[in-house]
C-alpha cells in the first residue's frame, strides 16, 4: 500500500521521516514509534517545525539560511567581501566556518551541474554569482565542492564566465578525503592554505 494514501497516522510518519537525509527505513520506523509514544517531544518537534519552516528563509545575498534579509555573515564588517568561497549547500558554510581559517564572504549555489539528474547551469545560482563579482570588489571565488566529475564540470563554467577573477580550488587534502562534512576543521585550514589556482 501506498503509504502516502495510508489512514495509518504511523505509516504517514514513518514515510514522511524516511524521506529525511541520512534515515533509512528502520530508523525512520523506530523514530515514528517513538514520537507516538512520546506526546511532549512530538509536541516541541512540531513547534520546532513550524517555527523554523515560518521564520528561516534564504539571505538575499549568499542564500545562506537565516531569520532576516541577510545572514550574519553578509551584515558583517569584519568579512571581505572581496573573497568569495562557493559552496554547494547551507551545511557547507557551517562546517567551513567551524574551521576558522576563511574571512571572506560565501556564495550557495543550491546545485552543481549533472545532467544525468536533469540540473542544469540555469538551476545553480551561477548567474547570482556574476552578478554580486560585478556588484562587488572580488579578488578572488574560491570553490569549496565536493569532488566529482559534476562539481568539475561547474567549476569549469563558473571560472570560464568569470574572466579577470582568480578562481581557485580547495586543495587535494580535502578533494582526497571526499565530503566536506567529513573534513576536520586542520584539514579544512590546511586545504584553504593550499588551495590552488584554476588555470582556463
Ligand atoms: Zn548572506
Amino acid at each position: 500500500m501506498d503509504p502516502l494514501n495510508s489512514n495509518q497516522p504511523l505509516d504517514r510518519l514513518a514515510y514522511e521521516l524516511s524521506k529525511l537525509p541520512g534515515i533509512g527505513i528502520k530508523a525512520s520506523k523506530r523514530l515514528a514509534i517513538f514520537l507516538a509514544s512520546h506526546k511532549q517531544h512530538a509536541d516541541y518537534l512540531t513547534k520546532a517545525l513550524i517555527d523554523a519552516k515560518e521564520k528561516i528563509c534564504e539571505c538575499k545575498n549568499c542564500f545562506q539560511l537565516t531569520t532576516d534579509p541577510l545572514c550574519s555573515i553578509c551584515r558583517s564588517a569584519k568579512r571581505q567581501n572581496s573573497m568569495i568561497c562557493v559552496v554547494e549547500k547551507p551545511s557547507d558554510v557551517n562546517y567551513i566556518e567551524e574551521g576558522g581559517v576563511f574571512r571572506g564572504h560565501y556564495h550557495i549555489l543550491g546545485a552543481i551541474i549533472s545532467p544525468l539528474d536533469g540540473i542544469r547551469a540555469e538551476d545553480c545560482r551561477i548567474q547570482e554569482l556574476i552578478t554580486r563579482t560585478k556588484k562587488d570588489t572580488v579578488f578572488e571565488i574560491i570553490f569549496a565542492l565536493n569532488p566529482s566529475i559534476e562539481s568539475a564540470t561547474t567549476i569549469n563554467l563558473i571560472s570560464s564566465l568569470l574572466p579577470g577573477i582568480k578562481c581557485t580550488q580547495l586543495a587535494s587534502g580535502l578533494a582526497a578525503g571526499g565530503m566536506i562534512e567529513f573534513t576536520d576543521t586542520r584539514t579544512i585550514y590546511h586545504a584553504f592554505q593550499n588551495r590552488t589556482e584554476i588555470r582556463q
